[in-house]
């Protein structure tokens, strides 16, 4: 094992991705010493039992003092107000990052209250699953997937070092890293994640309402597509609720494009343009093939849980 990357890390909020990164960082000695901050007394009471930090507070000022990396893993919304409860008691020099699936509103939120002499750096791991609660992380979460850090508008060496040493940190749990500008983050996410989880939610939502004209028949010849989405549509509502919220602008950019798009799918439907849509079908088969090919999604679950990407 090496010399800890950070002495003393602060993980504020504990659920699926804080649990995991308690996780890995303790099996691989990544940090000297791990406390864990989250408002929940429930949840205190199963990272206690679950050993996951060196210790466990409810009070955020006090968690974060003396840290030397404090990690934000509460939901988007939140992220302002918890800073906002760490800001004094930060130690200068800190490195203070997050985990939020959106980037351009919750840098703003951290910014709003984070004193000047800490250095601030965005990110969001590309990993998760549809379960929540400390209960719910696992080591291997970061494994091979991409972490992605979007620093701010810093030009100082001091900052610059910050950012290499928090690259370095998701390197040792296993993730790639990518740096990016927020903005641009926002609508790949929007692209990759937001909207098909909004399908989901609506398709099962749609599915449900039908219910009564198909008798129940619906859930019960399920078949694996109906399934999948179910499945995604299970993800939790908070977290869910804020990301639409938090990235408004860049799902309903992405909204309007697939809006179109649908609409030139039911003409074709409507129509019987076989060809178009056998086209198109052809070339999202090839892209399924990418997303494999890149080791983004395997054909074997993994460590028998998915880690569809958030
Ligand atoms: P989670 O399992 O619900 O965990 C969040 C934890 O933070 C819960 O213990 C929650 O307690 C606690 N909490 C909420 N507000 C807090 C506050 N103000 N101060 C301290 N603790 C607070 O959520 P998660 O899935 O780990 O997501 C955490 C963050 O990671 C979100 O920003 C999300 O966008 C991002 N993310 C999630 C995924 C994913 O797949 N789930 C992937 C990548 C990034 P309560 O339950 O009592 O509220």
């Amino acid at each position: 094992m090496t010399a800890p990357l950070f002495p003393r890390l602060t993980i504020v909020g504990c659920g699926l991705i804080g649990s995991s990164i308690a996780r890995v960082v303790r099996e691989k000695g990544v940090a000297g010493e791990i406390v864990i901050a989250d408002i929940s007394e429930a949840h205190r009471d199963r990272i206690t039992a679950l050993n996951l930090g060196d210790r466990v507070t409810g009070d955020i000022g006090e968690g974060v003092e003396g840290a030397d990396l404090v990690i934000f893993a509460v939901p988007v919304l939140a992220m302002g107000a918890a800073m906002a409860l760490a800001a004094g008691h930060l130690k200068p020099g800190a490195i203070i990052t997050d985990v939020g699936s959106v980037k351009g509103t919750v840098a703003d939120a951290l910014m709003a209250h984070a004193p000047d002499d800490v250095f601030v750096i965005p990110g969001h791991p590309i990993a998760g699953t549809e379960h929540s609660g400390p209960d719910a992380g696992f080591a291997e979460l970061f494994d091979g997937r991409w972490t992605i850090l979007t620093p701010l508008d810093r030009e100082d060496d001091a900052y610059a070092a910050a950012v290499t040493k928090l690259a370095e940190f998701w390197q040792a749990l296993g993730a790639q890293v990518e740096i990016m500008d927020r903005a641009h983050h926002d609508l790949v996410l929007a692209v990759t994640s937001h909207i098909p989880h909004l399908i989901a939610y609506n398709i099962v939502g749609t599915a449900a309402d039908l219910e009564g004209v198909t008798e129940g028949e619906v859930m019960k010849y399920s078949a694996g597509g109906f399934r999948d989405f179910t499945r995604i549509a299970a993800s939790d509502p908070t977290m869910w609720r804020d990301i639409f919220v938090a990235n408004k602008e860049a799902v309903l950019e992405v909204l309007g494009r697939f809006t179109e798009d649908l609409q030139a799918l039911q003409r074709a439907i409507r129509w019987g343009e076989a060809d178009k849509l056998h086209d198109l079908f052809t070339r999202t088969r090839a892209i399924r093939r990418g997303v494999i090919d890149l080791g983004q999604e395997s054909a074997e679950p993994n460590f028998g849980r998915d880690r569809g990407k958030h």
